[in-house]
């Protein structure tokens, strides 16, 4: 069994020690340096290196942004109304607008503020915050409550915009670009434009007619424009939250792992390293981080899937030609294994791409040079750039193929946020604004009912990361399929 595991990790690149029929014998990196520094690693299916929360992304990110103030590791007791597991764009959106309406809210992070992937994202701000089509999205809750969950996210777009622009955020572009990488999936695109309603409008431009204003390549046959959306620097946006947050009044503790989670009364108690926080209610909004084993009703229900990312130096006018490049918005296309990519400000292309099932650090050099080799397919002009700077991390899906934000049924003091499938730049923060509201006294069902209530549980969870290759190769298969 175990050799048969070991061929298995090597041809899939698994994180065996994370495998739970395995045992963890192995001393990663992540446990190694937390022995050094006293702070405790976070644990999940993903490789151990993915939790060392000492680490910080090599992010072009980190290299553009201010470096963020220090704060202090929750220390000795401290009491709030409201406690916040997670300092991303859910927790600090939730704590952002508890404290605006005067509600004591106290967060913690067990990495840096913003070290999850609210700081390492691609940016891209789009009204998607689920797996669904709007055919599926109808037949689950019906189109009163799926044009709500449209209206929602359109609405955030435009407050996420305008909160950039007051607090001095990078942003880019006007629309979300879904561009079709073959014939078949431009006819797929037409049936999205003419379903555009409730709020979006989008524009359907033929090969041609992107070609002028977008780009030209092997992978562009036609795109659509979808607005509202647009790009962001996801790192100056974390700052920017954190500091409105605590200049609104709530308290953000990095480097404070909840590692405990246990009641009192009607107290909650999150004990951390080297304190303990005691609320009356508690948010979780740990997403792709989400711990099995601090409250059992939030066990096996998310399912981390990594995000690769690579940044190449800047183009010059003659390299940005050879693709005739004139898009300022985001892109994303239409395959499963999708790509999502964006021109930089400082003409540096993003572009980025799933598939890495470990997260070791061993396996980086290999991710790295695949995304390259992707880049190279869909812009073969561009094949010596290098890149500058490549990370990644991971983002969160649920076997409901939709978010998880609400309440526990079992104890009303419970809330939760995660499962953004890779899209919750905008639907993150819509939902810690949402659960906010709730906590103030608002009724639950103005959380969109797509969202609402948890997924089931994933069975055998100690096999994640066999599941999520299986999932991935079908993918892969159905892709090429269409593309054939
Ligand atoms: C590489 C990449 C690219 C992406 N690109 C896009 C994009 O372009 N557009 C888009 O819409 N979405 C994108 N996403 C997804 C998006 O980043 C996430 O959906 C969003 O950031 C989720 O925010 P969050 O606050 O829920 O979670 P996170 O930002 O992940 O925050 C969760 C936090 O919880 C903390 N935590 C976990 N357990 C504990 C504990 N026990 N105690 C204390 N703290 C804990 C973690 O340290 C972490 O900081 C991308 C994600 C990745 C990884």
């Amino acid at each position: 069994m175990r050799r048969a595991l070991i061929a298995v990790s090597s041809v899939c690149d698994l994180p065996l020690a994370y495998v739970s029929i395995y045992p963890d014998t192995n001393a990663n990196i992540a446990v190694r340096n937390a022995r050094l520094t006293g702070v405790r690693p976070l644990r999940g299916p993903c490789h151990g290196d993915l939790y060392d929360v000492t680490a910080q992304p090599e992010s072009w990110w980190r290299a553009s942004a201010p470096a963020l103030p220090r704060r202090q590791p929750l220390a000795g007791e401290t009491r709030a109304e409201v406690a916040i597991i997670g300092c991303g764009f859910a927790g600090l959106s939730c704590a952002l607008t508890l404290a605006q309406r005067g509600v004591d809210a106290v967060a913690l992070d067990a990495g840096a503020v913003g070290w999850g992937a609210s700081g390492r994202n691609g940016g891209i701000v789009g009204l998607s915050s689920d797996k669904l089509d709007m055919a599926a999205r109808i037949a689950r809750v019906g189109e009163a409550e799926a044009r709500r969950l449209t209206e929602t996210m359109v609405e955030g777009a435009r407050r996420l915009r305008a909160f950039c622009a007051a607090q001095g955020v990078e942003t880019q572009g006007d629309a979300e670009v879904i561009v079709a990488p073959d014939r078949r999936a431009f006819a797929a695109l037409r049936a999205e434009a003419e379903a555009a309603r409730w709020g979006v409008t989008a524009q359907l431009l033929s090969r041609e007619a992107y070609a002028e204003r977008g780009f030209i390549g092997p992978q562009q046959h036609g795109a659509l424009r979808i607005r509202p959306g647009f790009a962001l620097h996801p790192l100056m946006l974390t700052a920017a939250l954190a500091r409105a947050a605590e200049a609104a009044g709530a308290r953000l503790h990095p480097f404070s792992e909840a590692l405990r989670w246990r009641r009192e009364g009607a107290d909650h108690l999150l004990e951390t390293a080297r304190g303990v926080l005691r609320a009356k209610k508690v948010v979780l909004a740990t997403n792709g981080f989400t711990p099995d084993a601090l409250h059992p009703a939030f066990a096996a229900r998310a399912m981390p899937v990594l995000s690769m990312i690579g940044v190449t130096r800047p183009l010059s006018d003659e390299a940005l030609s050879r693709h005739a490049w004139a898009e300022e918005s985001p892109l994303t296309n239409t395959r499963r294994m999708l790509y999502y990519w964006r021109m930089l400000p400082q003409r540096r292309l993003l572009f980025g791409m799933r598939g890495d099932l470990s997260g070791s650090r061993a396996s980086a050099p290999r991710w790295r040079a695949r995304l390259a080799a992707h880049l190279a397919r869909a812009y073969p002009a561009w094949r010596d750039i290098p890149l500058d700077f490549y990370w990644r991390g991971p983002i969160c899906a649920t076997r409901a193929m939709a978010p998880a934000v609400g309440r526990l049924a079992d104890d009303a003091s419970v809330f939760h946020a995660f499962g953004w499938h890779g899209s919750g730049v905008n639907g993150a923060q819509v939902a810690g604004r949402l659960l906010a509201g709730v906590i103030a006294g608002a009724p639950d069902a103005t959380i969109p009912a797509l969202w609402r209530g948890l997924p089931p549980r994933i069975p055998l969870p100690g096999l994640r990361p066999l599941w999520l290759g299986a999932t991935l190769a079908a993918y892969r298969a159905a892709d090429a399929w269409d593309a054939r």
